[in-house]
């Protein structure tokens, strides 16, 4: 089965890359009968802080992506289970003690980089048969280092980057426990990762040179090291690294900005992953057609503009009852109360053709839901006017006689036209702006059935008085 898991370092938001990241890790799981784990990698106890979990927990939840682990592993709970690991290592004589002190280490690497070579620990304290270790100096609390083999090579077949070799006389004997005993940062890693059965590593490739290592002591665990897949970074549309002036935000700030979640999970699996021209994908295709043959090794572009274009086009074909407990999050952020208006789906489709985010179409909503705290003083002073007092006056005649719905509605206010020989405009204007409070709303026939009789008849009695005075 595969397995697959998300392992985010809680020191921040969840941004734009990791929950690339997630997705994609997500996708290959459970396209294939998988499973997605969650792992907070929170050993670094100085930078990691729980606001910043629970910001990962928001923005996963929102974006749908829970792991299938009902408790997320936490590094910081799994000391014990390091310290175990350590202790079989050394039992077993792939991991040993080194006394070297930090003034030695300093010097051995100045050395080093007189002779310009590489900085890499020599072996000093490493077993060897034949060799005659130094007696351990007394005080010192030794770290702990992992005997890598140090012949042949590591062979990486990565599933995005294609196969690169590392020369294992490259790669020196890590420290996997520092002298107070806390193991590190790749040995956590490695153990987390075969306990949890992980099948299928994919991250970030700022973590390539992370991985020999792991797939040595994995093989020294005698575990079989999982595949891995490194993804490319996201750069700005420029071709600069990724800022917040690009869009390099947090997940729960496209919340905010608008998205979809669906609508953002879509743009993030374009960036780097294509399947023929398809733009639009739902969850099932995602989860059916994702693979890596297809995700580029190169770095993807975020293109802010295209991440409109794909929100909106969501938010045009969606059911409308999947949209409505987001827009209803949007009104309820602008202080509306939801239910205090026309059914949230309703509104939803007459105001989705011209709104590329919820918060746009929540905005452009609120006179559905709250009264009107005045007028847009452009509008207004265009279209409430002494000149369309008798305009308004005459709609109200004509409106109060009609049927409340769309074709009535529709009727009266060409009648009025008619009668007043107007164009539609000159008359279609003026009811927006008693009703919307400004000169745009959707269609007007809609507009007025959606916002009710009562509600319409007295926001157009107030306007006329503004027009007449
Ligand atoms: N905690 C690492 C990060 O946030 C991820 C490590 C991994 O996926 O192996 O970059």
């Amino acid at each position: 089965m595969t397995v697959t898991r998300f392992a985010p370092s809680p020191t921040g938001y969840l941004h734009i890359g990791g929950a690339r990241t997630a997705l994609f890790s997500y996708l290959y799981a459970k396209g294939r009968g998988g499973k997605f784990l969650l792992r907070i990698e929170d050993t670094d106890r100085e930078r990691s802080t729980q606001e910043a979990v629970d910001a990962i927990f928001e923005g996963m939840a929102w974006l749908g992506l829970a792991g299938d682990n009902a408790e997320p592993i936490y590094q910081t709970q799994r000391f014990g289970r390091y310290a175990e690991v350590i202790r079989q290592m050394l039992d077993e004589g792939t991991a040993y003690h080194c006394y070297a002190s930090k003034e030695e280490l300093d010097a051995l690497r100045a050395e080093q980089q007189a002779r310009k070579e590489k900085p890499r620990y020599d072996g000093r304290w490493r077993p060897e048969a034949g060799k005659t270790l130094p007696s351990p100096p007394a005080g010192v609390k030794p770290v702990v280092r992992f005997r890598s083999p140090n012949e042949g090579s590591v062979v990486l077949k990565d599933l995005i980057k294609g196969e690169i070799v590392f020369a294992a006389e490259e790669l020196d004997d890590l420290i996997i426990a520092r002298s107070d005993g806390t193991p590190t940062y790749n040995f956590c890693v490695v153990v987390d990762d075969m306990d949890m059965g992980i099948t299928h590593v994919i991250r970030g490739d700022d973590h390539v040179n992370n991985t020999p290592r792991q797939m040595q002591i994995l093989q020294a665990l005698g575990a079989i090291p999982p595949a891995y897949a490194h993804v490319s970074m996201i750069l700005g549309a420029d071709g600069a690294k990724l800022s917040k002036r690009h869009g390099a935000l947090g997940v729960i700030e496209y919340r905010a900005m608008g998205f979809m979640p669906e609508a953002l999970l879509n743009y993030l699996v374009r960036l780097g992953w294509s399947h023929g021209d398809q733009e639009l994908f739902t969850r099932e295709e995602m989860l059916a057609k994702f693979d890596f043959d297809h995700v580029s090794a190169s770095p993807a572009r975020f293109d802010m503009e295209k991440a409109f274009w794909v929100n909106h086009q969501y938010l045009k074909i969606a059911d409308p009852a999947v949209i409505a407990p987001e827009f209803d999050w949007h009104l309820r952020r602008l202080n509306l109360d939801p239910a205090n208006g026309p059914a949230l789906t309703a509104v939803i489709e007459q105001q989705r053709e011209r709104c590329r985010t919820l918060a746009e179409m929540a905005e452009k909503s609120a006179f559905f839901y709250a009264e009107l705290s005045g007028y847009n003083e452009k509008d207004a002073a265009k279209h409430l006017t002494p000149k369309s007092a008798p305009v308004l006056a005459a709609l109200i005649e004509g409106l109060s006689a009609a049927e409340w719905e769309p074709d009535s509605l529709h009727a009266a206010v060409h009648g009025v036209a008619e009668k007043l020989r107007l164009k539609l405009g000159d008359v279609a204007q003026p009811i927006r702006v008693a009703i919307a409070g400004m000169a745009v709303s959707p269609p007007i026939d809609q507009t007025l059935a959606l916002l009710g009789r009562e509600r319409s008849l007295a926001r157009l009695r107030a306007a006329a008085v503004k027009a007449g005075a």
